[in-house]
C-alpha cells in the first residue's frame, strides 16, 4: 500500500526481455521445423546459438521445438511485444485495447515460461549469455538483496520473509500472462500470504495499480465506521493526470482481497487510538488540563499530540507492518468534531 522507491527486481530482469524477443523471432521464423535435432541447423542469434550449443539445454531446445510449432506463435509475438514496450500504459488504462491470445495457445505455450521462471533465470550460463556484464545473482539473493522495503507492498500487514520461495509474485499472473513469466517489471517482491492461492492467486484485473509506479498511499486510504466497528479500504476518485485512477484502485482492492483482510482488523483502530492518547500523555497535557478554560485550546492540544503521533509513524513506513492504516486513523482522529475528541481525552483519561 505504499510506492516502492526502488526496486532490485526490476532492474535485475531488463535483460530477459532481450532473450524473449530473440526466442519469439526466431520460433516465428522456423515454424516448418521438423525435429529438436534441427535447432542447431536453423538461423539463430549468436546468444541463441551459444545457448542451444550448451550441453546442459536440452530442455531448453525442446521447449524452443514447442514454441516453433505452436499454431499461433505469431499472435503470441505480437502481444509480447505490446506488453513488453506498453505494460505500464496498459496498466494504468491508458490503453484499453491489446492484442491478446487465446486460452488454447496460452494452455499450449504455459509450460514453456514456466520453465523459463522456474530454471532458466537461475541458470549461470544463461546470465553469462544474455547479460554477461551483470553479475549473476539467483532469485533468492535477490530477495534477500530487496531490502528497500520490509512490509509487503501489496497489503502492508505482513513482513517480507526473504527466504520463502513463493514471496516473488507476479502481478499478471502465469495462468493468464505466461509470456511475462520472467519481464521484470510484473515481478513483485510481496508476502507469501498475498501470494497464495488465499489471497491473490491467479486473480487480476486491468487496469491497476502497480507498486512500483503509482503512489498507491495517495490512491488507496482507510475508511473508519466507530459505531460498527468496521474498516474499509477505499480508492480515490481521481489523481492528477489520471482519468481512471478509481478503477485502478479497487481493482486493486479487488484482486488482493484488502477489505476481506482489513475487515476485522478494529482491534488495530484500538491500539492505535492508545497510542495517540499516550502521544498525548507524553505532553503533559493532564497537568495543562486543570488549567484550561478554553475548549478549543484543549482541542488543540489533542489535535497536537494525534500530529505528533503520525509524524513518527512517517519513520516506521515499511519498516514496521501497518503503518498505512495507523497514519490514516491519526489523519480521521484529527478531523473529528470536537466534542467527541473532548469527550474521547476525558474517557480515556479515567481509565488511566
Ligand atoms: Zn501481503
Amino acid at each position: 500500500m505504499w510506492k516502492i522507491n526502488s526496486s532490485t527486481i526490476q532492474y535485475t530482469y531488463r535483460f530477459t526481455d532481450k532473450f524473449v524477443r530473440d526466442l519469439l523471432k526466431w520460433a516465428c521464423e522456423n515454424k516448418e521445423i521438423k525435429s529438436v535435432a534441427e535447432i542447431t541447423e536453423t538461423n539463430l542469434t549468436p546468444r541463441l546459438r551459444l545457448l542451444v550449443e550448451y550441453g546442459g539445454f536440452w530442455k531448453l531446445r525442446e521447449h524452443m521445438y514447442k514454441l516453433a510449432t505452436c499454431k499461433k506463435i505469431a499472435a503470441v509475438r505480437t502481444t509480447y511485444l505490446y506488453f513488453s514496450k506498453n505494460y505500464i500504459k496498459i496498466l494504468k488504462g491508458r490503453i484499453k485495447s491489446y492484442p491478446h491470445i487465446d486460452k488454447d495457445t496460452t494452455d499450449y505455450i504455459k509450460p514453456v515460461f514456466k520453465y523459463f521462471y522456474d530454471n532458466l533465470i537461475d541458470n549461470e550460463f544463461f546470465w553469462n549469455t544474455y547479460n554477461p556484464s551483470g553479475k549473476y545473482i539467483k532469485k533468492s539473493g535477490i530477495r534477500d538483496l530487496d531490502t528497500s522495503h520490509k512490509t509487503c507492498p501489496y497489503c502492508d500487514r505482513n513482513h517480507i520473509i526473504p527466504s520463502s520461495a513463493n514471496n516473488i509474485d507476479h502481478l499478471l499472473p502465469q495462468s493468464d500472462f505466461p509470456f511475462l513469466s520472467i519481464f521484470g517489471r510484473n515481478l513483485v517482491i510481496a508476502c507469501t500470504i498475498c501470494n497464495s492461492k488465499q489471497v491473490k492467486g491467479d486473480d487480476w484485473a486491468l487496469p491497476i495499480l502497480h507498486p512500483f509506479y503509482d503512489n498507491m498511499e495517495d490512491i488507496l486510504f482507510f475508511k473508519f465506521d466507530n459505531d460498527k466497528k468496521e474498516i474499509r479500504v477505499c480508492s480515490k476518485r481521481k489523481i492528477q493526470y489520471e482519468r481512471v485512477t478509481r478503477q485502478r484502485g479497487e481493482n486493486f482492492i479487488r484482486v488482493l482481497k484488502l477489505n476481506k483482510i482489513y475487515k476485522k482488523m478494529w482491534f488495530m483502530v484500538e491500539n492505535e487510538r492508545r497510542a495517540i492518547f499516550e502521544s498525548i500523555a507524553d505532553m503533559d497535557i493532564f497537568d495543562a488540563m486543570e488549567n484550561i478554560t478554553n475548549s478549543s485550546e484543549l482541542v488543540s492540544l489533542i489535535k497536537k499530540g494525534a500530529r505528533k503521533r503520525a509524524w513518527m509513524l512517517n519513520d516506521f513506513v515499511q519498516e514496521e507492518t501497518y503503518t498505512k492504516l495507523k497514519s490514516d486513523y491519526c489523519s480521521d482522529f484529527i478531523s473529528q468534531r470536537n466534542p467527541i475528541l473532548i469527550e474521547w481525552l476525558n474517557d480515556e483519561y479515567r481509565k488511566r
